[in-house]
């Protein structure tokens, strides 16, 4: 979520007298808002994508709650030392947290272990789950207010208690001392975030996470739908359920044994339901990002949901061999039981089996899953298939993190409806050539250009130059997002400067390079990508050769309300993703927004921005989705440009330093081991890049293309995402709140 101040008072349409009466307190907004810690509940974008989703159900007066874990350590806090990356915790809650609401009342026991047994009911047979432990969750309430109407939404995060109930028993029968200690353990549940970013471990107590999550919401929405109704008929008429990539997906097993074992519904009823109220959105793009979680694992934490789960997989093999025969190897990858050394529950597949509408996340990414991820399922269930383009909520990117621009807007536009209707801010290409507003324009960069040069010198002492191009890349380390191709293009950019005359140097366009992003604690060759950073920082920001013309900044610990003032700032951003590898990506949406320009391979989103601004006003370049297979294949044959072996040859030569420890990273880059591609990629990236240089030179050219690419990003809103999820996938209509 980030922070709330400011987006709850400019929600309410109240920030002007909030400013006004703090003032009167001899307080400044600007800067108690400052003040605000994050709240670091998720990884990165996908968490953020949930956020921005409950901003815009809140504003289109949809009836929506939001479930949640509430973490007592957020994701890491990064703090860079001699340029390496260390983690420390993130204990935000503890001064309190005054958005909340503590929900004493509002308890569910959740049960883990255990054994199942046979018994008769009523002359029926039927299944009993005799639990090993049980804690308590309890509600946590967070309010979203919408924009422009008096409708909020509750965000409900549930906190792991000790259960009073349970464990009396081993107050009696065992030590006193352990028992008190164990009962305490209970809170572990919802102690941490695992700081992976779309990596599964299969550990326990993650999957205990996502049952306690998954137990409590599932308690809190049939209370509520039993409040009113005294039978199930009604429920998918009430009800849907959408599962936020599979780590909610036990959900599935939960209604089922619910229904089944609590509420008594025969299987036949049960699973009627279940087949009408989930909907599934996947943001994975390759086989290997799909979460698997082990029998073994399952069946001793759950064992009551791994039957249950066997019962779905054996209903549907049977069903899909009267539809399709006895295929053995399309079955074999349909089902939900991974066969083999260890034993896995396919979470992706039971969430397309038991959905109604499986959701990609940008056109390219629906594609991918129709024709690769899930071809077998797409072939069985084609009317299952959709997707919505991701978006983000112009509230918070650009309202709240771009006040200058959002007046600037609303100025050209003559209305501030543009907040609520994002379709408006169209109207801004009829001025994209006005002299008027590029004065305008050009002036709310440079404030936020000021602002962002004063966060880098109090940060690291560097002086930026404020006639640079600003030149961003901020979003998680990853291999496939390749900070590492960026880096390159700098080692190049650098040597080339280095290599010219007097006369040369001083047609070279300077650079500010901002690079920024946690990489998982474990995932070393993320690690050593921000090591890399920083040494070539060091150099090239300590060349007096260079001085001005080229300089590198690590920005530490980046999280929403660093991306807030980041965004603003920036020229130039970059999108490097290996095409098909990204599934939208949204840090590119807030960019744009903000009349940033783009340097981007033709990959998830990305490629729909080019129809909305055009070929002309992005820097596009790379390999597309469908070339990288093929490029793969060629592997020894590839011809890597000389350009490229010789950055490469660079680090390994210890230009840098520390070439022993950047020996693997660069064995990851070179011959046939280069993955992601940056070899084949590395020269259509110096020309995109040079193309960039070309045009930032040319003001009103660059002026109007930032103009545009803000009038163009209407399409990116959450607002239309939400919008197409309430008409293609939920089927429900707004409700108004009455004044
Ligand atoms: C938007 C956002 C992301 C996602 O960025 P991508 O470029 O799509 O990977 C990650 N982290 C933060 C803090 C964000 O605000």
């Amino acid at each position: 979520m980030g922070r709330s101040l400011s987006n709850i008072v400019i929600n309410l349409g109240i920030r002007d007298q909030f400013a006004d009466a703090l003032s009167q307190l001899g307080f400044d907004f600007e800067v108690l808002a400052e003040q605000e810690g994050d709240a670091c509940l998720g990884n990165g974008g996908l968490a953020r994508l949930s956020a921005c989703q409950m901003d815009s159900l809140a504003t289109l007066d949809y009836p929506a709650v939001g479930y949640g874990l509430r973490y007592q350590y957020g994701l890491f806090r990064q703090v860079i030392v001699d340029g390496f990356q260390h983690e420390q915790p993130d204990y935000w809650l503890n001064f309190g947290n005054p958005w909340e609401i503590e929900r004493v009342h509002i308890t569910y026991p959740v049960k883990f272990y255990g054994t199942v047994t046979d018994e008769f009911l009523n002359g029926e047979k039927c299944k009993v789950w005799v639990p090993g432990e049980m804690v308590e969750a309890v509600a946590y309430d967070n309010p979203i207010p919408g924009y422009g109407t008096r409708n909020t939404i509750n965000l409900r995060l549930w906190a792991a208690k000790p259960s009073d109930q349970h464990d009396m028993e081993s107050f009696n029968t065992g030590d006193y001392v352990d028992a008190v200690v164990n009962r305490q353990r209970a809170e572990s549940i919802s102690s941490i975030l695992y700081p992976d970013d779309r990596s599964y471990q299969g550990k326990e107590l993650r999957l205990k996470q996502q049952y306690f999550f998954v137990s409590a919401s599932v308690q809190d929405i049939f209370r509520r739908f039993k409040d009113t109704h005294k039978k199930f008929d009604e429920f998918p008429e009430k009800v849907a359920l959408q599962l936020n990539d599979t780590h909610p997906s036990l959900a599935i097993a939960e209604v089922m044994r619910v229904l089944l074992d609590e509420e008594h519904l025969s299987w036949h009823r049960a699973w009627d339901i279940i087949c009408k109220i989930f909907s599934f959105t996947t943001h994975t793009v390759s086989p290997e990002g799909l979460e698997k979680i082990p029998v073994d694992l399952l069946g001793n934490l759950l064992p009551r949901h791994l039957q249950i789960i066997y019962d779905i997989n054996f209903n549907f093999v049977e069903e899909l061999k009267k539809m399709i025969g006895l295929d053995y190897d399309r079955l074999t990858r349909m089902s939900i039981v991974e066969e083999g050394a260890v034993k896995n529950i396919r979470m992706a597949n039971l969430s397309v089996i038991c959905s109604h509408t499986v959701n990609g996340v940008s056109r390219l990414h629906s594609e991918l899953l129709r024709t690769k991820l899930f071809k077998d399922f797409y072939d069985l269930w084609p009317h299952k298939f959709q997707y919505k383009t991701n978006g983000v909520t112009q509230r918070r990117w650009i309202v709240v993190s771009n006040p200058s621009l959002c007046a600037l807007i609303s100025k050209w536009l003559g209305t501030e409806s543009w907040i609520r209707d994002i379709d408006l801010l169209i109207g801004l290409r009829d001025y994209a050539t006005n002299a008027e507003l590029h004065q305008e324009w050009k002036m709310v960069k440079k404030v936020n250009k000021i602002r962002l040069a004063e966060y880098i010198e109090a940060m690291s002492g560097l002086k930026v130059s404020l006639d640079a191009m600003f030149d961003v890349q901020t979003k998680r380390i990853h291999e496939y997002k390749r900070q590492l191709l960026n880096i390159l293009g700098i080692i190049h950019r650098y040597d080339c400067i280095k290599n010219m005359d007097k006369n040369d140097r001083k047609k070279v366009v300077p650079r500010v390079c901002i690079i920024g992003g946690k990489a998982a604690p474990g995932y070393e060759i993320a690690k050593k990508i921000i090591k890399l950073c920083h040494v070539v920082a060091e150099k090239i920001n300590n060349d007096n050769d260079i001085g001005d013309l080229l300089k590198l900044v690590f920005i530490p610990d980046y999280n929403v309300s660093v991306a807030e003032m980041v965004i603003p700032g920036a020229d130039l951003s970059q999108h490097l993703s290996t095409a098909g590898h990204e599934a939208s990506g949204t840090g590119s949406m807030k960019f744009l927004m903000n009349g940033c320009l783009l340097l981007a391979t033709a990959d998830g989103s990305t490629i729909e921005m080019v129809e909305e601004i055009g070929q002309d006003n992005m820097f596009l370049f790379g390999a597309k989705a469908h070339e990288v297979v093929a490029l793969r294949k060629k592997g020894p044959t590839l011809k890597v440009p000389l350009q490229f072996s010789r950055v490469v040859r660079m680090i390994r030569d210890g230009h840098f330093g520390f070439e022993d420890y950047f020996k693997s990273l660069c064995d990851k880059i070179e011959g046939t081991s280069d993955y992601f591609l940056l070899g084949a990629d590395f020269m259509s990236y110096l020309e995109a890049q040079a193309a960039a240089d070309k045009a930032f030179v040319d003001e009103e050219r660059w002026t109007k293309m930032s103009i545009l690419s803000s009038a163009g990003a209407g399409r990116f809103s959450s607002d239309r995402t939400i919008q197409e999820y309430a008409e293609n996938t939920w089927d429900i209509q707004p409700c108004r709140c009455p004044f």
